[in-house]
């Protein structure tokens, strides 16, 4: 299995090995699913082809916002304006 570290902090299923030298990235707890779903972000950046690939977090902002997207994007666009404001 290979992720980015970023994955790793987003996704609760995934572990390390090591805490300390962040490796090995222990993917084994993560369910499958993660991977099926779609990256919306990616798919209205017009990257369809990239938007299957890797792992997905859902988001979590507000229980209305059901929308998977990649960890690398870090927030959900729809709701990154919210974000924003409360901070
Ligand atoms: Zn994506
Ligand atoms: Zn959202």
């Amino acid at each position: 299995g290979w992720c980015h570290v970023v994955c790793a902090l987003y996704i609760p299923e995934v572990s390390f090995g090591s805490i300390n030298s962040m490796e090995p990235i222990i993917l084994k707890k993560v369910p499958q699913d993660r991977y099926n779903k779609l990256c919306y972000i990616c798919e209205e950046q017009g990257r369809a082809n990239k938007a299957t690939s890797g792992a997905c977090m859902q988001c979590n902002y507000k229980s209305g916002c059901k929308q998977h997207f990649h960890v690398t994007w870090s927030v959900c666009f729809a709701c990154s304006s919210n974000h924003y404001k409360l901070n």
